[in-house]
């Protein structure tokens, strides 16, 4: 580190941010706000991409459009301003080898004064031949010499206010002298059994890997804290439970019939089963740890809900937790109108709540008059209190946190809990992280309902897909989601909301009402949006993933994922449920550009398959078990084995019950393991693998 070794000498992690050089007041603020006041902080904020750039190689060694990276002398320079571009276009001709190359800036004209015919450079970006090679930049380094190896370039999310280009150089500026500061409280002996790095080289490599190894190796220890920290919730949450007395809530057959008359459906059969072993359950002075799975569009909803309304005539409270706004108030509108019908009551809880409308459910909930409550995150906020809360319910529970579960289930006493989840855990799994969870399942959907029909479309082999077709269905009335990546991102690389989706709603869409939703969004429009779609006023949705989990649009007949290489595979499946659950059959398009074997490998599971078991012990052998354990951190991706994570999972957990018995001052350690974890909430690829 270049920097001025007297501040160097000072710095410490429970510093003030503002103390780094590049922090006056405005920053200090923009940083606060996103909950970054310390060095600590900043360390914390792990990188949101590492992009791996290939050792440079020969010309001819490369395939057309695919990463590369070569060194070459720089011939020409030549810039040509532009009116539409802010910055010009801005070509430098180089030499590799003896081949001539073109390299291409776009809105970069300021650097032509930065290059010179006869420097020396290192590139990497996509190429093209048509047939003159040409490369369009991503990446340069200009030196005499320059690395000859990977190179592993960091990105950073910036908090508003900031870009990330000056988070990076604010970690840099810290990062070593900070590092000096941290203790590691894992002790030695864990670390070398499960060969893991020790807590400050972990996070210079992070923040600063010089080689794909160092960023693996850091990555495997950043997971290991966030599996040992969550494992040691999970263990707190069991010891919590030993002893503690539940409300029975008894069973009774006239109750139970006058639940099932408020549903328009007959259960089905393994509706049926589930329900009766969690009423059984909840009948117990032992708090119920229960986990119902089933595929997306089982039904869980119904039987769930029903335990809701069973709680609330036997005159105790229940929450039920949902991981998006979105979500939550698609539970309130069918749980309220159940409720309804026994004379209960059942309110909202969200973040995007009229102060009136909070302060009339926070007196219902204390007083006990509203037995339901329905709602996010802020469900678990302090000034919610419960006057009889009996029963919780987490809806999609892997969206969760463990602590997040805990903190809503000491907002009563020893309250039931029943976790949902449309995504299963291999057994071995679920025994490691919940070894007191019982599992319900439904394995079959409502009858009548139709898989459906997924089919794989590659552009470059098969042109262009049929969207006047697909605009022609919607004409006639057929609702069609369409699903994109991302929303935009310059030069991102594949097709976003805002990119291809405008392109194909002007030119194929005209006349058809269209609607996008995606996650920058407000939760108010969104819901908007969503109704309008349900109702039939939209009839074609433009969207991102914020449609993936658990919104219920019976009618919706087609859904086009576009870019389909860019998602899960578990992503997909939950995908494709949102449609095909009324009579008729649901049609998916999984389009991809080119034809990668891996990815239509993968794609080809969901063609053939449609057990929702099967394509999640897939996802998890590509992708590792991170996302299964609701800690919501993600494996390294690629990169990192999924089997070794795995392993690394189960020692976590048994670590971590030795060190409940022998060690004293966990709170500290959870503390700071849990501060310095991989976690990402976003499910991102992370890693762009080297060609
Ligand atoms: P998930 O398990 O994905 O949460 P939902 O509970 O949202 O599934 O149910 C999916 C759809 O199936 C809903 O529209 C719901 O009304 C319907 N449904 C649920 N159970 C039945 C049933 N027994 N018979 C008919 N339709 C049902
Ligand atoms: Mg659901």
């Amino acid at each position: 580190m270049n920097g001025n070794t007297e501040q160097s000498a000072s710095l410490s992690l429970g510093d003030p941010v503002a103390n780094l050089r590049g922090v006056g007041p405005v920053r200090k603020q923009a940083l606060a706000n996103a909950g970054i006041h310390t060095l600590g902080d900043l360390l914390a904020h792990l990188p949101k991409n590492h992009r791996i750039l290939p050792a440079p190689a020969p010309l001819s060694s490369w395939r057309t459009g695919t990463l590369v990276t070569l060194v070459g002398e720089i011939k020409t320079v030549v810039h040509r301003s532009s009116q539409r571009r802010r910055g010009g276009h801005l070509r430098v001709g180089i030499c590799v080898d003896e081949d001539p190359v073109e390299l291409e800036f776009f809105n970069q004209g300021y650097l032509r004064s930065v290059f010179a015919p006869g420097q020396v450079m290192r590139v990497s970006g996509i190429l093209k031949r048509d047939p003159k090679a040409s490369i369009t930049v991503s990446h340069f380094q200009l030196e005499d010499a320059p690395p000859d190896g990977q190179l592993v370039l960091t990105t950073y999310g910036a908090p508003q206010g900031l870009k990330s280009g000056q988070m990076a150089a604010l970690i840099r500026e810290c990062l070593e002298p900070a590092v000096a500061s941290v203790i590691d409280p894992l002790p030695q002996e864990i670390r070398s059994r499960h060969g893991l790095l020790d807590l400050q080289s972990a996070l210079v490599q992070i923040h600063q890997p010089l080689a794909v190894g160092q960023l693996e190796a850091a990555a495997k220890r950043l997971t290991y804290n966030a599996y040992l920290v969550g494992a040691l919730s999970a263990q707190d949450e069991q010891a919590e439970i030993v002893g503690s007395v539940a409300s029975d809530l008894c069973r009774s057959q006239p109750r139970e019939e006058r639940l099932r008359a408020v549903l328009p459906f007959k259960l089905t059969q393994g509706q049926e089963e589930a329900l009766e072993e969690i009423l059984q359950d909840m009948a117990q002075t032992r708090p119920m740890r229960r986990l119902l799975q089933g595929d997306v569009g089982c039904g869980k909803t119904a039987v769930a809900g029903l335990a809701a309304l069973n709680a609330a005539l036997c005159g105790k409270q229940v929450a039920l937790l949902a991981p998006t706004e979105v979500l939550a108030r698609q539970l309130h509108g069918v749980v309220s109108a159940w409720a309804k019908k026994i004379g209960c009551t059942a309110t909202l809880l969200v973040g995007g709540m009229k102060a009136a409308e909070k302060r009339a459910a926070l007196h219902g909930l204390g007083c006990g008059e509203i037995e339901i409550a329905i709602g996010t995150h802020a469900l678990f906020q302090k000034p919610i209190h419960f006057l009889s809360l009996a029963l919780v319910v987490v809806d999609e529970q892997h969206r969760f946190g463990v602590l997040q579960r805990l903190k809503l289930v000491r907002k009563g006493q020893c309250p039931h809990l029943l976790a949902m989840s449309a995504t299963p855990i291999p057994r071995t799994l679920a025994m490691t992280l919940y070894s007191d969870l019982k599992l319900s399942s439904i394995k079959q959907a409502p009858s009548g309902r139709k898989p459906v029909a997924t089919t794989h479309h590659v552009r470059d082999l098969e042109g262009p897909f049929d969207w006047r077709g697909l605009a022609d269905k919607a004409r006639s009335g057929e609702k069609c989601f369409i699903v994109f990546p991302g929303i935009e991102s310059e030069n991102a690389g594949f097709p976003t909301l805002f990119g291809l989706g405008r392109l194909l709603a002007t030119r194929f869409f005209k006349g058809i009402a269209v609607a996008a939703v995606h996650g920058r969004m407000n939760d108010k429009d969104k819901q908007e949006k969503l109704e309008a779609f349900r109702n039939g006023d939209v009839l074609v949705l433009f969207a991102t993933t914020v449609i993936e989990v658990g919104v219920d649009v019976p009618d919706a007949r087609h859904m086009v994922v576009v870019g389909a290489d860019r998602f899960g595979l578990a992503q997909l499946h939950q995908l494709r449920g949102r449609e095909g659950r009324g009579h008729l059959p649901g049609e998916c398009h999984l389009l991809t550009k080119s034809r990668k074997s891996a990815d239509s490998a993968r794609l080809g599971l969901l063609t053939q398959c449609n057990d929702g078991f099967a394509i999640a012990e897939c996802d998890l052998e590509l992708r590792g078990p991170g996302d299964m354990m609701g800690l919501k951190q993600h494996g390294p991706g690629p990169l990192a084995s999924p089997l070794a994570d795995e392993e690394l999972l189960h020692g976590a957990f048994a670590d971590a019950r030795h060190l409940l018995q022998s060690s004293k001052n966990l709170e500290n350690l959870k503390r700071i393991l849990g501060k310095f974890a991989w976690r990402r909430r976003k499910r991102s690829r992370g890693f762009i693998d080297a060609g």
